[in-house]
Formats: structure tokens, C-alpha cells, sequence
């Protein structure tokens, strides 16, 4: 293992112990994975990348994720996609409350946190989850058309 290898492998660990989750060797493959990419992926997708892990073992380490604050997961009509969430969520509450951006054209989903709901003032009823979902086209595909 190289030095730049072990520095973020350290800095993975960190990140997981903050957030009260055992940093294993798959919890942190798994982590360092998402934290590479750019748009949300499915279960599917995440398998795919890793051929040799069981499937079983990755869905748990996503909701193990989910439960601790790690990532907050987006539905899609019959999909679920992940994405890591911000230091500010932990086991206690998650605080994703920002747009979820479907693209038709290259199908990705990508948090736009700079539309957000900001923490919800007191009210008589709980909130536990607020979904904002937008289906378009992208900056990308739209500057190709
Ligand atoms: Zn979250
Ligand atoms: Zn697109
Ligand atoms: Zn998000």
C-alpha cells in the first residue's frame, strides 16, 4: 500500500468511527467507491464494481450505512439509488433535504444541494422524511443538444 493509499484509507476509517460505524475492510471499499462518484448509484451498480463480493454483504453495508448517517438513499419509481451524505447526518437524523435530480437522457441521479429545504421550523407533526425529486435534462446532455 502506497503512502496516498494509506492516508485515505486512514481518512475513511476516521470518517466511519465519527459516525459510530466499525470501519471493516468492506465498509471502507464500499465508502471509498461512493465518495468517487458523481451521481447516485443502485445496488446493482455498486455490485457491479465489486465482482467478488457477495451481494448480501453489500446491501448490508448500505444500510448499515443508511442507519448510521453514512448515505441517504433516493426512490425511484422501483429503484433505489445511494448516495454519502455530509457530516451534518448521524445515526439520529438524516439531513438530506435537498433536490434529488433524475436526467432522462443520461439517466443519472444527482444530489443539487443548492436546492434544499432549510431545517423545518417547529411544527405539531414529526417530519421523519422529506422528498425532493425532479426529473430534466442536465447540464451536460443539454449543452449537447
Ligand atoms: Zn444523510
Ligand atoms: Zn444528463
Ligand atoms: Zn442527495
Amino acid at each position: 500500500m502506497n503512502i496516498t493509499t494509506s492516508v485515505m484509507k486512514k481518512n475513511i476509517e476516521d470518517k466511519l468511527i465519527h459516525k459510530n460505524t466499525k470501519p471493516t475492510s468492506m465498509r471502507i471499499l464500499v465508502y471509498d467507491f461512493l465518495s468517487s462518484q458523481e451521481a447516485a448509484l443502485s445496488l446493482s451498480e455498486i455490485e457491479n464494481h465489486f465482482e467478488h463480493a457477495d451481494r448480501t454483504t453489500i446491501y448490508r453495508t448500505l444500510k448499515t450505512f443508511e442507519e448510521k448517517g453514512i448515505v441517504h438513499s433516493i426512490q425511484e419509481n422501483t429503484t433505489t439509488r445511494y448516495k454519502l451524505c455530509h457530516d451534518g447526518c448521524n445515526e439520529n437524523t438524516h439531513k438530506d433535504w435537498h433536490l434529488h435530480f433524475y436526467c432522462k437522457i443520461c439517466k443519472q441521479t444527482t444530489c443539487r444541494e443548492d436546492i434544499s429545504f432549510r431545517e423545518p421550523v417547529q411544527t405539531d407533526f414529526r417530519i421523519d422524511e422529506i422528498r425532493l425529486f425532479a426529473k430534466g435534462i442536465c447540464e451536460s446532455c443539454l449543452s449537447l443538444q
